[in-house]
């Protein structure tokens, strides 16, 4: 096993599937982990419930599993940041707007709020630096970014040189997900020893339902699909490919 890193690391937790892992990942290479969950007129609150319990839990399920033996428990924040909601119609965020099932092929779906990762990495940033915090984690991803812009690559590394150059820090964003699908997510959990916890306890569902969700929406679709492709790549685990090996070993 890697050595701890010894510095502390802030990862933006929402409760879902990907901030999950995130956070778990940030607990095994890094000393100290804070999570910062931000409410921004999502319509389940229930999901930052859920945040909150996980990461009471998440320090204990990680020495027990020997992710960061002698590590300590997260430090978890709430921060609200329900502006984002007035500022832009999407389905996450109006009750009233009918979320689209595909993403149509002249821009994102509905369901993408706009500037939510810039604002929520800005804000983490700035919270971070209070607190003497450089390392900071996110669980964007390109591979499977459901046509949201601010998931890419490009757009992170952009924001990292912006939020360097701004605050005259060195901020390194931390995305372990950026080049995984979902099917390696749920590889990466189980590696973490912590795939139940995330298949039963996390909330991605846009209905709001934990766990494997109502199935039908966009985002139980993609992390459904990845699990199912998960769970049947590892009937035969030898059957995985060498690919997505080495992207776990990273
Ligand atoms: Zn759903």
């Amino acid at each position: 096993m890697k050595p701890m890193n010894k510095e502390t690391a802030l990862v933006v937790f929402s409760g879902g599937q990907d901030s999950t892992t995130c956070l778990f990942w940030a607990l095994k290479h890094f000393q100290k982990v804070v999570a910062l969950t931000f409410v921004y007129g999502q319509k389940h609150v229930l999901e930052v419930e859920m945040a909150e319990q996980i990461a009471a839990e998440a320090g204990e399920i990680a020495r027990q599993n020997g992710l960061n033996e002698g590590g300590g428990d997260v430090e978890w924040h709430k921060m609200d940041v329900s502006f984002i909601s007035q500022l832009s119609h999407n389905s996450l965020t109006d009750t009233t707007m009918i979320m689209d099932q595909e993403k149509p092929a002249d821009g994102p779906p509905n369901t993408f709020v706009p500037g939510r990762n810039l604002f929520f990495i800005s804000v983490a940033a700035v919270f971070a630096r209070e607190r003497g915090i450089n390392h900071l984690v996110t669980g964007v991803s390109q591979t499977d970014y459901s046509g949201y812009p601010d998931c890419r690559d490009a757009f992170i590394k952009a924001l990292n040189v912006s939020l360097n150059l701004g605050m005259d820090e060195q901020f390194v964003i931390h995305t372990p997900l950026m080049w995984i699908d979902k099917a390696q997510t749920w590889a990466k959990a189980d590696r973490l020893k912590v795939l139940d916890l995330i298949r039963y306890r996390t909330l991605t569902c846009y209905n709001g339902i934990p766990g494997d969700g109502c199935g039908e929406c966009p985002a139980c679709k993609l992390r459904n699909a990845g699990l199912r492709e998960y769970l049947t790549l590892t009937d035969g685990r030898e059957k995985f490919t060498r690919r997505k090996i080495q992207t776990l070993k990273s």
